[in-house]
């Protein structure tokens, strides 16, 4: 039964929580001019209510503590509990950004040390804390890449990126008043290193890239990328949010990268989705430090402080100092681990993108062939001779419990499905799924109906997806 909204049971003077009252207890007494007139609208329910409405919710919903959760791209790990119970901490939660240095010494430790971490694994000089989702992440290094070229004289017009590329790298180049070029990619779904070396020229800014790229494939000519742009003066961008497939395997900045974002919420746990909270840091290379945002956490004779004493930077790019509940996430996510243990993460990873490759290939299209890194692209065009798409597969997975991967992402594959196992689950789980693919691509042409009607085990069926993006509708009516 579908969940009702909370204003629907809204009583009027339902409260949720009780007090205890003792002698002499009475309200505080505030002075009524700071007192609201108006009703706030907010729903009026009792604590079981509250507490039921949204543990039925979270039930209707598909979550990583729930299951196997595929989706290409998003790296949606596990996350240890232990960053829960450490980040719920009141030491962490009951600060406020404007109390005094000298009171919250550990929580800039914190983010001087975080940063110090991510520099190390990624071979980055300085790296920046503050933006709050790799999409922001992307723009704040646009933004720095723009601050460099104006310094030595101009700021260049376009930006190159292949078609592999995540739709955030585009639009965050617009925002950051480029130009989008966009690159073919090869046969083997690699840059093409010729057409690069003829379209980036002396108006070309930097040439932005994900490695491993969005098809699960690293880049090997990177070193021949990173000298084509270099010598023309050009910047090389990393998109980072592929990091979870590199983890003490190699550094990016020696690759030649000069800027890159990480994607806390994905390669370092911590819950996601659904649009936030997030953390994006970048890290940049020498010569590009001084552009990057105010403030900046410095230590000096064991005592921490912000240094906004930062005259080329681009500014500010979020309010206060970023998320940090989520720096602190990941923080403790790479304590617990340690070197090695980010390694194997990445190891392991990549094992099971492999596995399912291998274990998948004779059932769907694999339309690149060479092994993958963390995540693998697959087509069911091979299954459209029974008028079954990779939308009816990724519907169908759902009445198993199953996570959709990624679908019809990267766009130059058609009917793609793109997954990423992560390295957090088990060879018994990935062996389960692999069941259920081949269940489902058996009932394409056993049973197509099955599919085109799936899911039918979910607390909503198949929606019209097309018209709750052109008439979405949020506000709460009261019938
Ligand atoms: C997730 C992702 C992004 C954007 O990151 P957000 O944190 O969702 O803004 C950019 N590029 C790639 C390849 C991604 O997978």
């Amino acid at each position: 039964m579908a969940e009702k909204l909370i204003f629907e049971i809204s009583q009027k003077g339902k409260k949720s929580y009780t007090m205890p009252c003792w002698d002499g207890c009475k309200p505080i007494d505030i002075d009524k001019k700071f007192l609201r007139t108006e009703h706030i609208g907010l729903a009026e329910v009792s604590e079981p209510e509250i507490v039921r409405h949204y543990v039925n919710m979270s039930n209707n919903n598909h979550h990583v503590d729930k299951g196997f959760y595929p989706l290409g791209s998003c790296t949606m790990k596990y996350n240890p509990k232990i960053n829960e119970k450490l980040s719920s901490l009141d030491g962490f939660t009951e600060i406020h950004p404007y109390q005094p240095e000298e009171t919250v010494q550990g929580v800039l430790k914190i983010y001087h040390d975080l940063a110090d971490m991510l520099c190390k694994i990624s071979g980055f000089d300085k790296v920046t804390l503050q933006p709050v989702a790799g999409a922001h992440g992307e723009w704040t290094g646009l933004k720095v890449i723009r601050a460099f070229h104006e310094s030595m004289g101009k700021p260049r017009k376009k930006i190159i990126i292949p078609d592999t590329a995540h739709g955030t790298n585009p639009a965050s180049i617009v925002m950051a008043g480029y130009e989008v070029i966009e690159l073919k990619s090869t046969e083997e779904g690699l840059v093409d290193i010729e057409e690069l070396r003829q379209k980036f020229d002396e108006e070309t800014a930097a040439f932005m890239i994900t490695n491993p790229n969005t098809l699960g494939l690293f880049e090997k000519n990177i070193k021949q990328i990173a000298e084509i742009v270099h010598s023309k003066g050009g910047l090389l961008y990393l998109d980072g949010a592929n990091f979870n497939a590199l983890l003490g395997i190699v550094r990016p900045a020696e690759l030649g990268f000069d800027v890159m974002h990480y994607n806390l919420h994905k390669t370092f746990s911590t819950p996601h989705g659904g649009g936030g909270p997030g953390s994006g840091p970048i890290g940049v290379v020498k010569k590009l430090e001084k552009f990057l945002p105010v403030p900046d956490v410095v230590e000096e004779n064991g005592k921490y402080n912000f240094n906004y004493d930062m005259p080329d930077s681009i500014g500010k790019v979020h309010s206060f100092y970023g998320n940090f509940l989520i720096v602190l996430r990941a923080y403790i996510y790479m304590k617990v681990l340690g070197s090695d243990g980010l390694h194997k993460v990445s190891e392991n990873a990549i094992i099971n993108a492999n596995y399912i490759k291998k274990m998948l290939e004779d059932t769907f299209d694999l339309p690149y062939k060479q092994n993958c890194m963390h995540e693998v692209v697959f087509s069911s065009e091979n299954l459209a001779p029974f008028g079954i798409r990779t939308l009816d597969v990724a519907k169908r997975l759902l009445d198993f419990g199953i996570h959709a991967p990624t679908i019809y992402f990267p766009l130059l594959v058609h009917e793609s499905m793109m997954i990423e196992p992560t390295e957090t689950e088990s060879k018994d789980t990935l062996d389960d799924f692999i069941i259920v693919m081949k269940k489902i691509a058996e009932e394409a042409k056993t049973n197509p109906e099955l599919l085109k009607n799936a899911p039918t085990t979910t607390p909503v069926r198949r929606l019209d997806e097309v018209m709750a993006a052109k008439n979405l509708n949020v506000r709460y009516e009261k019938k």
